[in-house]
């Protein structure tokens, strides 16, 4: 189902189902095998699956830019995000430069700070959201780690001016585009060479399963991602990859329900007394409002905000009932937690007040009166 004449919503229904065929499934069958007979294209469980391939396809097919139904975008899913971004880094060769941002998912700077701490990369962070100052922190560059928007600050960096320069410099540019979803973002769309998501998030929408994906119209660099896959044997689950995709299809309403209330929420929490600030990109005061606009095709269903102390942030947490105090993000139930509680945050210098709230899609005036309950 590659008709590029057909919009993202209907694409994610339709996209990854086997042919259409008189008694035929409708859906791809969880395949449970770890070998295949010999003489086909599959031979072992590493190399792939047609569960996995199914929901690849579908993922593929949203990431394909819609200007150009030429290129030929693949997708490779893996066991987690975080072994998504393992296969990024840990093939590059040692002594390689890598330019991360200041502040973002804190797995990927711990990450990135223990293959530093092993003498195998320099890594150069930098504000991502000052384009001038990431621009000078390319040169000699082997890989450019972008994320948008950021989690949980909500950054948005001007894409193509990065990933063009990454270009320039001979640098793969990744963009982890996670909070912003497939119906969000298209990083291949604004120049990147990976885009990567962890599909735990809101692809899944669950809270079920843990999945990863790297997608890429560079078929050497594609190449490159399936070999990282096989030989670290990062492969996810037949049954996590049936799930993954059974969440995809619902992944538009989802969002359309979880970001409206999600915007409505940042404007009662930006009014009550005991919030000091509020992140959030439906908000026109956003710093990068003008990126958010131009790169964003929704505004998302993450918020963080900060209280008037670390002790209210904790209060929160601990006296929400509807809302589950929890980490993670995406899920059809709204999760909220103090991100300061990671040493990884703290280390990026992440507000100690600062509370991350996943918005599910519960009825929105019941995340209100929880929230408000909660704060008094
Ligand atoms: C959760 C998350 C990851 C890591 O994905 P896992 O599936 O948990 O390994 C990476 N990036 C972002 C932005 C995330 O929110």
């Amino acid at each position: 189902m590659n008709d590029p004449r057909l919009r993202p919503e209907s694409v994610l229904v339709h996209a990854g189902r086997p042919p259409v065929q008189a008694g035929a499934a409708v859906n791809e069958a969880i395949t449970l095998t770890s070998t295949y007979v010999a003489g086909g294209e599959l031979n072992y469980g590493r190399d792939g699956h047609p569960t996995t391939a199914a929901f690849e396809a579908a993922i593929a097919a949203l990431e394909t830019p819609p200007s150009d139904g030429s290129a030929t975008v693949s997708t490779t899913a893996f066991a987690s995000g975080m072994a998504a971004a393992a296969a990024l880094v840990e093939g590059l060769p040692t002594g390689s430069v890598v330019v991360a941002p200041t502040s973002y998912y804190n797995f990927h700077r711990t990450l990135l700070a223990e293959q530093e701490a092993l003498g195998r990369l320099t890594i150069r962070t930098v504000d991502i959201t000052d384009t001038a100052a990431a621009l000078a922190a390319m040169d000699g560059a082997a890989l450019v780690w972008l994320e948008t928007p950021t989690n949980p600050g909500l950054a948005v960096p001007d894409l193509p001016a990065l990933t063009a320069a990454a270009r320039a410099a001979g640098a793969l540019s990744v963009v982890d585009a996670t909070v912003a979803t497939p119906l969000g973002l298209r990083p291949l769309e604004f120049g990147a060479d990976v885009s990567m998501h962890s599909a735990t998030k809101w692809i899944g929408g669950h809270s079920d399963l843990l999945m990863g994906l790297l997608s890429t119209a560079d078929p050497r660099v594609h190449d490159q991602i399936r070999r990282r896959r096989t030989l670290t044997g990062a492969m996810p689950g037949a049954l996590e990859a049936y799930l993954a995709l059974r969440g995809l299809r619902t992944l538009s309403v989802r969002l359309e329900r979880a970001c409206a209330s999600a915007a409505e929420l940042a404007t009662r929490l930006a009014a009550h007394p005991a919030v000091t600030s509020v992140a959030s990109l439906a908000d026109p005061r956003h710093p990068q409002a003008e990126r958010v606009s131009r790169l964003l095709r929704h505004r998302g269903a993450m918020l963080s905000f900060t209280t008037d102390s670390v002790e209210r942030a904790d209060a929160l947490c601990s006296r929400v009932h509807l809302i589950t105090h929890a980490t993670s993000l995406g899920g059809v139930e709204s999760l909220i937690e103090r991100r300061g509680r990671y040493d990884g945050e703290r280390a990026q210098h992440t507000p100690p007040e600062l509370v991350r709230l996943s918005v599910g899609i519960e009825h929105v005036e019941d995340l209100w009166d929880d929230l408000a309950q909660a704060l008094e």
